[in-house]
């Protein structure tokens, strides 16, 4: 079993966090350390640790996962110019907490990705 993270707090709204989006499946919240304009992070309600925990039941929530980030990204109006979506796994990828999120990132250039 798994153990939870400060996200799994934030889901079930025991910390305070700035909650831009929750159904069923996910929640969405701005980063605290943001690292752009818009920095989003966007959970599954269901704790699965990193991208290798993902099985093929968990098909639904990864895809629910990209159809808010483009719905926020929209909302936040950073669609049309565009936007970076993150996802660290794992030591080398340099994840921090232990329960899968996507990063979505804009409100401005980015610039090339790079990596470390
Ligand atoms: P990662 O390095 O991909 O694991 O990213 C973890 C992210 O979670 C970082 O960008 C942190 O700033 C963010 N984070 C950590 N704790 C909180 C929190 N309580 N509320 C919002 N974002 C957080």
């Amino acid at each position: 079993m798994a153990e939870e993270t400060i996200f799994s707090k934030i889901i079930r709204k025991e910390i305070p966090a700035d909650i831009v989006y929750q159904d069923d499946l996910v929640t969405a919240f701005r980063d605290i350390n943001p690292r752009a304009p818009s920095h989003m992070l966007i959970i599954p309600n269901k704790l699965i640790p990193t991208v290798n925990d993902i099985e093929a039941e968990d098909e639904a929530t990864m895809g629910r996962m990209f159809t808010v980030a483009r719905k926020l990204a929209e909302e936040e109006g950073i669609a049309e110019n565009g936007y970076r979506l993150i996802m660290n796994c794992n030591n080398h990828g340099g994840q921090e907490v232990y329960h899968i999120h996507m990063h979505l990132l804009g409100g401005r250039p980015l610039g090339p990705m790079t990596v470390g």
